[in-house]
């Protein structure tokens, strides 16, 4: 029945990696960084999961 919707597809701007988080995840990486290579995140690097 659709797509979840506390779930993101995030791709990295910088390193590219791509992963599936949640709407707590994704707030951390907004605060933090990406998990991978510490680049700075934006709401538009993540994107709705099929
Ligand atoms: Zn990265």
């Amino acid at each position: 029945m659709g797509s979840d919707p506390d779930r993101y597809e995030f791709v990295c701007p910088s390193c590219r990696e791509d992963v599936v988080v949640d709407s707590m995840v994704q707030a951390e990486l907004l605060g933090r960084g990406c998990l991978f290579c510490r680049a700075d995140v934006a709401e538009t690097d993540f994107g709705p999961v099929d």
